[in-house]
């Protein structure tokens, strides 16, 4: 039978909170007095998350692992988590605790009233780097100022979305995902609850700077062309002032005797023009590399191996190999 929550984890070397987060997990969805799966979705972990797992699994029926071959990434995981759902309502919910899964139950509250999306604002963020707080939060702002999609400021993946709103996601076939932008994309009546963000519970953050700027790019190349536009706005701007200074260096070397002390401006000029252009090269080779991604047709992830499924019916389900029950 399809259980009528599901709960997606990502995970990436989670060992030290995975225990921890079932029990809480799965006192919050026991609570709920309805059936509920709780997926797994083991994200190419070096440490021993994936048998840890399985462990849990062998046990409990309603535990669901999908295991990726190698490290996919989080927003990648999550949509993975979305393919194996089953559930009626689909949460997404970060490994380390920082999202209370209590908050789950509010969720389900809102989506009993009839919304389709319930995503949860950050309030604060406890424990939490101050160079961390302060990039999202410019992050955020810069990102709602380039797009035309309201992506609400302050929120992270922590969600509950409803069967459709998850169909509709699947189906989405593009590879540089930026889930919480698609999730506002789609549209659906969606509210949201506030919470405060938690310290996290062990470990620590697997988004390392590199994997931030990464994201951020994907936030903000998906949902924008205004750094295309920008690049050009630049480019007419500077082609006009040189333009103009050529005019100049023209009348200077027909009408007057200034000679050669002109070696200062050249290079200077040089300079700066070379880097503007390297520069906005950089941001058109930003999108041209994902459109080389998108045309390439690979699939997003590959699981390895999946436990709570019978069979491995799911494998390949987003090349839509499986058997529809
Ligand atoms: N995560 C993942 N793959 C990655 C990086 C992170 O599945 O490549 C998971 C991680 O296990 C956690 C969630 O994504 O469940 C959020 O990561 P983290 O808590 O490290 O990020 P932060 O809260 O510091 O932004
Ligand atoms: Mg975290």
């Amino acid at each position: 039978m399809k259980a009528r929550y599901s709960v997606v984890v990502p995970m990436y070397n989670e060992e030290e909170v995975i225990q921890h987060t079932y029990e809480r997990l799965k006192k919050v969805m026991d609570e709920c007095g309805d059936s509920y799966e709780l997926v797994f979705v083991n994200d190419g972990s070096r440490d021993r998350t994936a048998e840890i797992i399985r462990g849990i699994s062998s046990r409990d029926a309603n535990v669901k692992l999908v295991d990726f071959s190698r490290n996919f990434g989080h927003q990648v995981a999550i949509t993975a988590g979305m393919d194996y759902a089953e559930g009626q309502a689909v949460v997404v919910i970060d490994a380390d605790l920082q999202d209370p899964p209590e908050v789950i139950l509010q969720m389900i509250a809102k989506w009993k009233e009839g919304y389709e999306v319930v995503y949860a604002k950050r309030l604060k963020r406890h424990g939490e780097t101050l160079f961390k707080k302060v990039t999202a939060k410019l992050f955020y702002r810069l990102l709602s100022s380039m797009t035309s999609v309201e992506i609400p400021t302050d929120t992270g993946d922590f969600r509950l979305i409803d069967r459709k709103v998850c169909d509709v996601l699947r189906g989405l076939k593009e590879k540089n995902r930026y889930v919480r932008g698609l999730v506002s994309w789609v549209g659906f009546r969606q509210t949201m609850v506030e919470y405060v963000r938690e310290e996290r519970f062990a470990g620590e953050t697997k988004y390392p700077l590199k994997k931030m700027v990464r994201f951020a790019l994907d936030g903000i190349t998906s949902f924008s062309h205004k750094p295309l536009k920008i690049a050009s706005y630049v480019g007419f701007f500077l082609a006009f002032s040189s333009f103009l200074y050529l005019f100049f260096i023209l009348f200077q070397k027909l009408f007057t005797t200034w000679a050669v002390p002109g070696w200062t401006s050249i290079v200077g000029v040089n300079l700066l023009f070379n880097g503007i252009v390297l520069m906005l090269l950089g941001v058109i080779g930003e999108y041209i590399g994902r459109i080389y991604d998108e045309s390439k047709d690979r699939p997003l992830y590959i699981v390895r191996e999946t436990r709570g499924y019978e069979d491995g019916e799911y494998i390949n389900k987003r090349e839509g190999i499986r058997n529809e029950r």
